[in-house]
């Protein structure tokens, strides 16, 4: 079940931001997490994707925004 669930969150991917300011300025509020962030009994999806902005994939350490649908609590995450 908990698989299912991870696979449906993929499945809803917002790339929102796009503008890499405005996602830099967004992870400012943001707690650390691991590759398998689990806030309020659940485990969270990425919700934002680091914008790469002309930069290689080679060259940067993207990471994600996840947000607890719970209590909206934000975590940072390497995106891999
Ligand atoms: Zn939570």
């Amino acid at each position: 079940m908990k698989l299912l669930q991870m696979a449906l969150s993929i499945k809803e991917i917002k790339i929102m931001p796009k503008n890499l300011a405005s996602y830099i300025n967004l992870t400012k509020e943001c707690v650390p997490a691991g590759m398998f962030a689990k806030c309020c009994g659940e485990y969270l999806g990425p919700d934002y994707i680091e914008p790469l902005e002309g930069r290689s994939t080679f060259d940067v350490e993207r990471t994600c925004i996840l947000i607890c649908k719970n209590c909206g609590k934000k975590y940072i995450s390497r995106y891999d």
